[in-house]
């Protein structure tokens, strides 16, 4: 029975390289989805098509699986794939890269020494889609894009357990628009949804990945930052005040600007509850809206 036509017709890439990297088989899935053919790329290296594959970790995989004959994963993860392939059909706009799973493993001649390697790789760009959409259900503000309130209270958790246990610090900043009921009421509700998805995105677009920008409730924000002691989180949030004191909106009445208001609190060895993490920025917040607003107050 001749395998190469069943290889050639299953929906999966399958293609074999010997120990010099030299492909000897390359499947239909791989032709389909690449720009090359059985003819153009058997008998040359993979690395003259797929120079991204020279790296560290694809050849210490190789010849871990040429020398132990084991199997090497490169497991889907999002935004992970081994050769570079345009996705198809419905994700060509949510994907650069097709996505992918691949496995590597040996091939043995007669006298069962590893001759060769095998590469197979799947599709995962539809999975990765449905992972991005689950998150973003399940994990996101639909209007503003920053975390829901559920991901709040799981950050803190995560943050606590490791404030207790390794005595890593952390700051919370908590953000409240000020005086946002008159942008509503002036402007329209619609007008002040947008304010909210700019206030939410230019926070976002202005600190580092591992800080959390989470909606608390309607024009309140709250961001946690791990790492951070009081004068990290306090530069931040006077950072932020003066980039949202900064913003301009254009209202059909005219150009609108807004301010918010801050408070600032580290996390403390009594703290054993999302509750008490979040009564000293909140009460921070409050001195700062009753001192006058577009403000900053640290915690006491
Ligand atoms: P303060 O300076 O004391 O914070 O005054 P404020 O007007 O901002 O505070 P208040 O709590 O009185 O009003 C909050 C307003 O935020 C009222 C509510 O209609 C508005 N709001 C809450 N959620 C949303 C939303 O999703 N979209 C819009 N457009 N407005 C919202
Ligand atoms: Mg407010
Ligand atoms: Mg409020």
């Amino acid at each position: 029975m001749d395998m190469s036509k069943v290889l050639d017709t299953i929906d999966t890439g399958i293609l074999t390289f010997d120990r010099e990297y030299k492909v000897r088989y390359w499947n239909g899935w791989m032709t389909s989805h690449s720009c090359f053919g059985p003819n153009e790329i058997i008998g040359r290296s993979l690395f003259d098509f797929y120079p991204n594959l020279k790296n560290n970790r694809f050849l210490r995989n190789c010849q871990s699986v040429l020398t132990f004959g084991n199997l090497a994963f490169f497991p889907f993860d999002p935004y992970a794939y081994l050769f570079p392939m345009k996705p198809t059909g419905l994700f060509k706009s949510e994907f650069k890269q097709m996505q992918q799973s691949c496995t590597i493993g040996p091939l043995r001649d007669e006298k069962n020494e590893i001759v060769s390697l095998y590469v197979s790789v799947r599709d995962m760009t539809e999975a990765a889609s449905q992972q991005e959409k689950l998150i973003q259900l399940t994990q996101l503000d639909p209007l503003t894009g920053a975390y829901n309130r559920r991901s709040l209270t799981f950050f803190i958790k995560e943050e606590l357990y490791r404030f207790k246990r390794y005595h890593r610090p952390f700051s919370v900043v908590m953000i409240d628009i000020d005086h946002f009921k008159n942008i509503n009421d002036q402007h329209g509700h619609l007008f002040g949804d947008e304010v909210l998805k700019s206030v939410s995105l230019s926070m976002q677009n202005n600190m580092r990945k591992l800080n959390r920008l989470a909606r608390y409730g309607g024009e309140e924000f709250c961001c946690i930052l791990p790492e951070t002691d009081l004068k990290g989180a306090s530069a931040l949030a006077e950072k932020f005040r003066n980039l949202i004191a900064g913003l301009t909106f254009t209202s059909k009445e005219g150009p609108v600007s807004i301010t918010a208001s801050f408070g600032v609190a580290t996390v403390e060895e009594d703290m054993d509850s999302v509750e008490a993490v979040l009564k000293k920025p909140d009460d921070a917040l409050y001195r700062a809206k009753t001192s006058g607003r577009n403000k900053m107050v640290i915690a006491a």
